[in-house]
């Protein structure tokens, strides 16, 4: 069997968060990478990236990877412009997007970013082949190598797509900036994780908070274990903390949610799970 395996490089939203009381699960914005045998495939292009591209480089792993973007919101992105093996001409790399709600690219968002005064390298200064490519949720994504990414739409305000790797007879979910209604399973979204091994999730707020920030686009992590229980996945990864999440809330937050849900547990910076 290939190597399937999922490591966190960074799992908070929203705006990194580094802190002395912040070590343990780590202060970096969402960046997941998955080794699919000898592919490597990054979900999302936060502030983990930053470290995750530094040590593809110092492993010389470079020559190709893909990015596959939920959204553009700066937590997903920031990383982006500092992905070191993207400054070499040996290497190849796919960006994905198709969250937008209306005709941009995914070479006009990034080109859009990357842009002074806001920043002062463009992306044509990147010395990497990189082919821009655009799909709209619920399109079905063929990565080569028998890896395929369904994609499904998310509520969030500007849009988000949702994802499910699968490959070699395992599969991760990656649903992350997303509200649900309260009350309400999303049938949908049940259909699309039914199965899979593992589901990292939004999970900034509790269910008790969740009535304060309608609107803002995110979910708890009691919906996480009620889509999880829906849909047969077995294991959970807590992902997106709030800022304001501190080792110490998400160690108490550990014990509940374990309490709850045998197979869950909070991302942090580092964990790796092999499927
Ligand atoms: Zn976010
Ligand atoms: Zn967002």
């Amino acid at each position: 069997m290939n190597r399937f395996a999922l490591t966190v490089w960074g799992a908070r939203g929203s705006i990194p968060a580094p802190a002395a009381a912040n070590t343990r699960f780590g202060s970096d914005t969402s960046c997941i990478e998955l080794n699919c045998g000898e592919r490597t495939i990054f979900l999302d292009a936060g502030t983990g990236l930053v470290a995750a591209g530094r040590k593809l480089y110092e492993e010389k792993r470079v020559n190709g990877f893909d990015i596959l973007l939920t959204h553009c919101h700066f937590d997903h992105i920031m990383g982006l412009p500092f992905l070191i093996p993207l400054y070499k001409d040996h290497v190849a790399a796919r960006i994905y997007a198709g969250h937008f709600l209306d005709r941009t690219t995914c070479r006009a968002m990034v080109e859009g970013f990357m842009c002074p005064p806001y920043f002062p390298v463009k992306p044509k200064q990147f010395a990497a082949k990189i082919d821009y490519l655009d799909f709209r949720p619920p399109d079905v994504i063929d990565l080569g190598d028998g890896i395929v990414a369904g994609t499904f739409r998310l509520n969030h305000p500007n849009g988000a797509v949702g994802y499910r790797i699968d490959y070699d007879g395992r599969s991760v979910c990656y649903i992350t900036d997303t509200e649900h209604e309260a009350g309400r399973i999303d049938e949908d979204l049940v259909r699309f994780i039914a199965g899979a091994d593992v589901m990292v999730y939004d999970c900034t707020y509790t269910d008790e908070e969740f009535p304060r920030y309608l609107g803002f686009g995110h979910s708890t992590w009691q919906h996480g274990v009620r889509l999880c229980r829906a849909a047969d996945v077995p294991q959970l990864l807590i992902y997106h903390h709030d800022v304001s999440r501190t080792d110490e809330w998400l160690a108490e937050l550990q014990e509940s949610v374990s309490a709850e849900f045998a197979g869950a547990r909070i991302a942090s910076t580092g964990l790796t799970i092999e499927l």
